[in-house]
């Protein structure tokens, strides 16, 4: 896919795109170089992996499935005791437990975990109570209250109208959701949520908050924007929300049952200093800073009078990250001794030195290309003359 992609763009562009391809295992000199709002070059090797997680499996109605490795998980069915009463006293959660769940004992109030967090996944699995009783918001009401203050409805609507906005899978109040994909009452749902809290400086929205949420598979929530906590009757404004918060679930007087509780903490958004998305440029700038300097290092430690071009690439290298005259006067010396080291080849040396000329010339070409050496670099322009004279242009 990538080599088909980089012959198509090469036919369009310059047969040095072809060159360049082969400096892609490192990463370097390969797709467009940082920008003002983006830290990393387009497909660059220095960005870092993304984390290894074990998935894990996926839950029925008869079994709760397994969460992912780096789950914190709240409840896994056998105690509560990463739970307290949500009463301004607290004390312990007074619900029950048994058979793999807790289940609201009502009147004991609502229940919330002693940890706190913010932005994250979640999964939930609840079941209304088996034995239909009420109506309305009165048949299997519960609620899920993210950071304590913004509820995701749960109620049994299999069978049972209420208002759009009170729905399970609602946020409650303020947006229904999507669809009724609910299970027969006495049946574990699956709610994945996954929440994002308002973002605000000095008085300003920077990201008004969003929450997604997914019933037993089916999109209800996408993308929904906050608009503060959520309240009954009340329309409630959008507003900061505190770092972190307790997540809540509610005692509405009926039986209803939770298991297979956990969520995974999600990394910072741009907004909030985050490094993946569309930065400020003062962000972009620092990060920036921050790559050209581990590169440099690295360079350091490639330094090898005997094989000094990884050294000097990984140098040049920064400089898609960070201009800085004393690198770029570095570069051009070490290039400079590395053609006069080429051109002091006798005739039957010279064939062994075809591919990394080649590279060396493609990382300046590239360099050049995008302004981040001068545009009448020496050092280009003689290994150009060279690799043509050697026809290693040639196919
Ligand atoms: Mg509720």
């Amino acid at each position: 896919m990538k080599m088909r992609f980089a012959l198509k763009t090469s036919s369009l562009i310059s047969p040095i795109l072809v060159m360049s391809f082969a400096l892609s295992a490192s990463g370097a000199f390969y797709g467009d170089p940082p920008d003002d709002h983006h830290p990393w070059a387009i497909h660059d090797m220095n960005r870092p992996k993304p984390k290894i997680v074990t998935p894990g499996s996926f839950s029925s109605p008869e079994a709760p499935g397994k969460p992912p490795s780096d789950a914190v998980v709240l409840f896994d069915g056998t105690d509560l005791s990463k739970w307290e009463s949500a009463k301004e006293q607290r004390g312990p959660a007074q619900w029950k437990v048994q058979g793999g769940f807790m289940e609201a004992v009502a009147g004991t109030g609502d229940i919330q975990s002693k940890e706190q967090f913010g932005d994250c996944q979640l999964h939930v699995e609840w079941a209304a109570p088996a034995k239909v009783e009420g109506s309305s918001q009165g048949r299997g009401n519960s609620g899920i209250f993210l950071m304590g203050i913004c509820e995701v409805q749960v109620l049994d609507n299999y069978d049972n109208p209420t208002y759009a906005d009170g729905y399970a899978g609602s946020v409650y109040g303020v947006n229904p959701p999507m669809a009724n994909a609910l299970r027969p009452p006495g049946t574990f749902q699956v709610y994945d949520i996954v929440f994002r809290r308002p973002i605000y400086r000095d008085g300003k929205v920077l990201d008004p908050g969003y929450v997604t949420v997914f019933m037993n598979g089916v999109l209800v929530q996408d993308h929904t924007p906050l608009e503060g906590g959520t309240g009954h009757m009340r329309r409630t404004k959008p507003g900061p929300f505190p770092e972190k918060g307790p997540l809540k679930f509610q005692d509405h007087g009926n039986p209803t049952r939770f298991r297979n509780i956990w969520y995974r903490p999600l990394p910072a958004r741009a907004v909030e200093g985050g490094t993946d998305g569309f930065l400020t440029a003062e962000a972009t700038t620092a990060k920036r800073k921050e790559i050209a300097a581990e590169i440099r290092a690295d360079a350091q430690k490639l330094a090898d009078p005997s094989n000094p071009v990884p050294g000097m690439l990984r140098l040049a290298e920064s400089l898609t990250y960070e201009q800085d005259p004393a690198t770029t006067q570095k570069v051009t010396e070490m290039a400079d001794q590395y053609v006069r080291a080429i051109k002091q080849l006798p005739p039957d040396k010279l064939p062994a030195k075809k591919d990394e000329a080649k590279t060396v010339f493609s990382a300046f070409d590239y360099l050049t290309r995008f302004n981040l050496l001068p545009g009448n670099f020496a050092a280009k322009s003689a290994l150009q003359a060279i690799i043509k004279e050697q026809r290693w242009d040639k196919k």
